[in-house]
């Protein structure tokens, strides 16, 4: 890693947020939103009038939940088009099975990634005889149009290059920060990466090029200046060459980012895609048993597919607008 690339500063005044003020960017709260049976995440991501940050188009944090309590996640078989999916636990395990025949567990600090493409199915759920706090994230990237009908892949990443400095630790998830790449298969520019913030300021190179979010899921963290409180996600809007992050004591972050995204997308259910009929025809497809495949070893039903609404669905831009 070049040593520009990524360095401390003396610690920044810090100024609490107006929450309308485009130049610093946006504060989005998130809001509480059922998943599975017996998990409630907080939905930052899509929010009214901003559905993606870059290519993410979806950001949920869940927990930390006790696990022992009840049966902590339990996600039936369900099923995904038009995305990736990423898995990013800071505490507890999870584990996945897939219409490919994966299973796997993901832990704190490994990335599971999950490629829907044309269509995949998966489930998830807590691990028996783990009785760790279950706390993470899970995320979606919009694929691109040229991706979006593509192959469905699972990957399991469960060594990620980090960068350690002046008491900080960086992962790099997806993408790249200062320099250092993750392994993640990408469809299109992206940064995904988990921040844990000592007591010396950082600041990271950023590109113009892209907007960012900064989601702290723990401490309080002065982001370029002003105060961001866990349980908050920060917008930044393109146009900046550095991330300057000053934690009051240790903070923990998780940083997306990318071009903004300019295609429309219908996102309904689970599903992603250009247009109302292609999210209808993956819904009828699920409902008939077609398309997806079947999860093995999963002990239970799968989730049956809503209705769908009777309005024709809108592909909507990254600000909430519609052509229709
Ligand atoms: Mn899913």
């Amino acid at each position: 890693m070049p040593a520009h690339a990524i360095g401390n500063y003396e610690r920044m005044s810090v100024r609490e947020a107006d929450p309308t003020a485009e130049g610093i960017g946006q504060i989005l709260e998130a809001r509480d939103v059922a998943l599975g049976r017996y998990t409630t995440v907080r939905r930052f991501l899509p929010a009214r009038t901003r559905r993606l940050i870059g290519p993410w188009c979806f950001v949920d944090h869940f927990g930390p939940d006790d696990v022992t309590a009840g049966r902590g996640m339990w996600v039936p078989p369900h099923p995904h088009t038009g995305l990736q999916t990423v898995t990013w636990l800071l505490s507890g395990e999870v584990l996945h099975r897939d219409s490919l025949g994966s299973s796997q567990v993901v832990r704190p600090g490994q990335l599971n990634l999950m490629t829907a493409g044309r269509g995949i199915a998966h489930a998830e759920e807590s691990v028996a005889g783990n009785d760790e706090a279950l706390h993470g994230l899970q995320l979606w990237i919009a694929l691109p149009p040229d991706a979006r009908d593509g192959a469905p892949r699972f990957d399991h990443y469960a060594d990620l290059p980090e960068l350690v400095v002046d008491g900080s630790r960086v992962v790099v998830v997806l993408g790249e920060v200062a320099g250092l790449r993750s392994p993640a298969t990408t469809f299109s520019p992206l940064v995904g990466a988990h921040i844990e913030l000592g007591e010396s300021p950082v600041v990271l190179p950023t590109d113009p090029g892209f907007e960012y979010g900064v989601l702290v899921v723990d401490g309080s963290v002065s982001v370029g200046g002003v105060l961001t409180h866990a349980g908050s996600l920060r917008y930044l809007p393109p146009g900046h060459q550095e991330l300057r992050l000053a934690a009051d004591g240790d903070a923990t972050l998780f940083l997306v980012g990318g071009p903004p995204f300019e295609t429309p997308l219908v996102m309904w259910w689970n599903f992603v895609g250009p247009d109302h009929e292609s999210v209808a025809a993956a819904r009828d497809d699920w409902a008939a048993g077609r398309r997806f495949g079947n999860v093995v070893g999963f002990d239970g039903a799968a989730m049956p597919a809503p209705t769908m609404p009777s309005v024709r669905l809108l592909a909507r831009n990254r600000d909430g607008s519609s052509q229709g």
